[in-house]
């Protein structure tokens, strides 16, 4: 069976998505086209049916990890562990797009 491993936790594609819940912040990056696909499945649904899109796991999780990612940025910024702060805010550029697009920021 297909499946996607992040390599910094361990967790598999699988585990999200029988779970919902990403293991650490390298799962988002790792899992983004699966995440995104399943997100633009459920908007789909969503609309197909026309219910208003309620908060679900997804958008918890990744709301979440957006402030995880601010807060680690911040500690890597008083740190100055500049290579981090970079990493960091790629993440961080991709998660506020994903976001923004779901209206959650
Ligand atoms: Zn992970």
């Amino acid at each position: 069976m297909y499946d996607k491993i992040c390599r910094s936790c361990g967790t598999y594609l699988s585990d999200y998505f029988r779970t919902g819940m990403l293991g650490c912040p390298h799962c988002y990056a790792a899992f983004r086209v699966e995440i995104s696909k399943t997100l633009k499945k459920i908007q789909k649904s969503a609309h197909h049916e026309g219910k208003i899109p309620t908060l679900n796991s997804v958008d918890r999780e990744l709301y979440a990890e957006y402030k995880r990612l601010l807060a680690e940025k911040e500690t890597a910024v008083l740190e100055s562990r500049f290579s981090d702060v970079k990493k960091i805010s790629d993440e961080l550029i991709d998660l506020k797009s994903e976001l923004e697009r779901r209206g959650l920021i």
